[in-house]
């Protein structure tokens, strides 16, 4: 049993800090808000009164935190967990934020020689929930090893991309091809019904042809066509639209840095910032298929 601090107790966060518990470990937790901290204490973690708390003298510090500045703030701000966990302690970031940030908040444990490693996740609330998530790592090996003493209690999949920032390239790149997954089955599926298709009996057609993907199959954005996608309770619930709008806007930083080109990343997150000023940010993402209605012509 460890030991494990975990700060940020969101949608993410909560039921991965819970399923530390139900795997014996002792988990000291902290969030801003005071709700999620109650849901903590009921699923048997033990609350600190700020970060620096949580993490103190812990084996294991985990934070879930939504994007760069919450990240920052939370390693390199005043009163910030680099100098503040113990000098054995493993830190471990699930957030997704760019490979910068991760960089930085890298370099500045290495300066104290404490471990830090990106450990972005795949799989979603669901996944978070079941202890099913899939961990993408970037670090030095040792310490990515040492990770699975506390990531094989919240997930089933973990695998170590290079080093450190390189957990955070891998996830955007998934993300990347996920949304351009989406529009491209969106605007397919909307292609046929606007000439009179049944949705479902063209997805099951596209489904055994060559445009079957994830996106059609599993979690397929039409109303109807699946009775457990977030398109068929109006978009509740799933992944939001403005995260992944953030998540194309780090794909779109890392292109220009790096110089690859991206232009259907480009494009699909100019749709997704779209969707989101017309008000649609806290709808699951597969909703920008409603943005590919057909018009009257
Ligand atoms: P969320 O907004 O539900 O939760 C974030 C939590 O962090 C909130 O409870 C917030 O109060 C807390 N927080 C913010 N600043 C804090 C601070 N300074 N100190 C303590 N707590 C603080 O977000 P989420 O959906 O849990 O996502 C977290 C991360 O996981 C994001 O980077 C997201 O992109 C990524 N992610 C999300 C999903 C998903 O399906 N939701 C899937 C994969 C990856």
């Amino acid at each position: 049993m460890a030991q494990v601090g975990f700060i940020g107790l969101g949608n993410m966060g909560g039921p991965m800090a819970a399923n530390l518990v139900k795997g014996g470990h002792q988990v000291r937790v902290f969030d801003l808000l005071p709700a999620a901290l109650e849901a903590a204490v009921a699923a048997g973690c033990d609350v600190a009164a700020s970060a620096g708390a949580a993490a103190q003298d812990a084996d294991f510090v985990i934070t879930m935190l939504p994007a760069d500045h919450h990240v920052q703030t939370v390693y390199l701000g005043e009163q910030g967990l680099v100098q503040q966990v113990a000098a054995t302690a493993l830190v471990i970031d699930c957030s997704t934020v760019s490979a910068a940030t991760a960089q930085a908040v890298h370099e500045a444990f290495a300066a104290r020689g404490v471990a830090f490693i990106d450990a972005p996740v795949s799989g979603g609330v669901g996944g978070a929930q079941a202890g099913t998530l899939t961990f993408i790592c970037g670090g030095e090996a040792s310490a990515v090893n040492r990770a699975h003493e506390v990531l094989t209690h919240m997930g089933k999949n973990i695998f170590h991309a290079g080093a450190a920032g390189a957990g955070q390239i891998a996830k955007i790149c998934n993300n990347m091809l996920l949304s351009v997954l989406m529009v491209g089955t969106s605007e397919a599926l909307q292609l046929g019904i606007a000439h009179g298709l049944d949705a479902t009996v063209l997805s099951e057609i596209m489904a055994k042809s060559s445009g079957s993907n994830w996106t059609l199959d599993v979690y397929n954005p039409c109303p109807g066509v699946m009775e457990k996608a977030p398109a068929s309770r109006d978009y509740e619930g799933g992944f939001l639209v403005d995260l992944m709008s953030k998540d194309l806007g780090l794909a779109q930083q890392a292109a220009l840095a790096s110089g690859a080109m991206t232009p259907m990343g480009a494009l699909t997150h100019n749709l997704y910032r779209s969707w989101s000023a017309l008000g649609h940010g806290r709808k699951d993402f597969s909703s920008i298929f409603k943005l590919l209605e057909a018009k009257q012509k």
